[in-house]
């Protein structure tokens, strides 16, 4: 028998390494995850003690290379991403803002000594980072961000807030993006310094097992060396948000797997009109159409990755996998939720927790908007943004 999750045999495209790799993280998320997910998530609640088992597994920054980092290919990045939001896009979240938003930018924009002081802390889980980008009134436009930066008596002093900060109210450091008089540039601020505050968003219904925050700067002060210095205007916080993109290609699709996972058992287990649902024609159609775009979706992730590996993935070709992938992820969930019926409501099944949590996939790293707009540019040579 094929197995039903991956018919079109995509497994036989994988190197050796990295389906050990993929094992190591699926077990990861059988044993770690998924028991607790269901009441984290009901209680709004990241488990912030696992930072340091993501750490130890190499999960965090793990497609970077030195300073502690495991040095994955791309590609063994994507599977990571995948696992983890077959578990929760709340563990996939952290992971992709620690990684590719929060490490990234130090190993790439950063001095030696910046990258010494925080990479290998960050990899092994021991200091949790966050990305201050979005601001209350500049998501989409993040350019005309309000957050400044100014040199005053030799020290910069920094004001401002972000908003909807992942890992905020958790972290130990912030990569602040503010605008100076030469443009954008990427500030390190501990989150215990002076002037600095973090506030928790509540009564969110997506996303739930994750922190999100709102940053406060009120005359925060900076010196020289906590500003990165290999970059300046938005390519530094636009390169990262690439990065962090490219796992949510991957991840989306686990959080596909788990749905189609979830619906073909309950189909073949719940009898209805004397026979399992899953004897129904249009259940069955339901099912092979969420089997084609999971398996579409990851050949096209898988496509990316081979790209990224060997250095020719432009953010135009990201844009095109966070469109599809998390747009067939949404619907995937959705159709998997009516099979489930009235169970699909509740949190004894993931569905509706995944589905729940990729709103906020579709509108982070980039709104699908945004995406179809870089897509349509590409196409036309035409910006349409503004
Ligand atoms: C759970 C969660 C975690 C997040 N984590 C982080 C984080 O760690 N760091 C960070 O910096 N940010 C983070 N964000 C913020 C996220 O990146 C923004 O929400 C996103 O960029 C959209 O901004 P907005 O919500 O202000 O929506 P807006 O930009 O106000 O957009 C509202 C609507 O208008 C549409 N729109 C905007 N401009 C155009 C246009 N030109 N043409 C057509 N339609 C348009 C959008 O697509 C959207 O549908 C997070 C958000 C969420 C929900």
């Amino acid at each position: 028998m094929p197995d039903p999750l991956d018919l079109l045999e995509i497994d036989s495209l994988f190197s050796q390494e990295e389906l050990e790799i993929r094992g190591a993280v699926r077990e990861f998320v059988r044993e770690r995850v998924l028991p607790d997910i269901g009441d984290w998530f009901e209680r709004g609640q990241f488990p912030k003690e696992m930072a340091k088992e993501l750490g130890a597994l190499g999960l965090l920054g793990m497609h970077l290379s030195g300073y502690g980092a495991l040095g994955a290919n791309a590609v063994s990045y994507g599977l990571a991403c995948l696992e983890l939001e077959a578990g929760d896009s709340g563990f996939r979240s952290f992971v992709s803002v620690q990684g590719s938003l929060c490490m990234f930018p130090i190993w790439k924009y950063g001095s030696e000594e910046q990258k010494e002081r925080f990479l290998p802390k960050m990899a092994a889980g021991e200091l949790i980072g966050c990305f201050g980008l979005t601001e209350p009134d500049f998501g989409s436009d993040p350019s005309r961000m309000r957050t400044r930066a100014e040199k005053r008596d030799g020290k910069w002093i920094l004001n401002g807030t972000k908003m909807w900060i992942t890992n905020g109210g958790i972290a130990d450091i912030a990569i602040v993006w503010a605008n100076t008089e030469e443009g954008v540039r990427g500030f390190l601020v501990p989150t215990d310094a002076e002037g600095f505050s973090a506030n928790d968003i509540h009564r969110k219904l997506s996303l739930r097992a994750s922190v999100t925050s709102e940053l406060v700067l009120e005359n925060v002060e900076r010196s020289d060396a906590d500003v990165l210095p290999g970059v300046t205007g938005m390519k530094g916080p636009l390169s990262c948000l690439s990065e962090a993109r490219y796992g949510i290609v991957w991840g989306a699709m686990g959080a596909a797997r788990a749905c189609l996972e979830s619906a073909l058992e309950y189909s073949k287990t719940r009898v209805q009109f004397g026979k399992p649902i899953a004897a129904f024609q249009l259940t069955q159609e339901k099912l092979a159409n969420m089997a084609v775009e999971l398996e579409k979706g990851t050949l096209l992730a898988l496509h990316l990755g081979r790209m990224k590996d060997e250095g020719r993935l432009r953010p135009e070709d990201v844009s095109m996998g966070k469109l599809n992938n998390v747009r067939e992820a949404l619907a995937i969930a959705r159709e998997a939720r009516t099979i489930l019926g009235a169970s699909g409501i509740t949190l004894e099944y993931p569905v509706i927790r995944h589905m729940n949590n990729l709103e906020s996939v579709l509108t982070y790293e980039g709104t699908s908007e945004i995406h179809t707009l870089v897509i349509g540019q590409a196409l036309t040579g035409e910006r349409a943004f503004d």
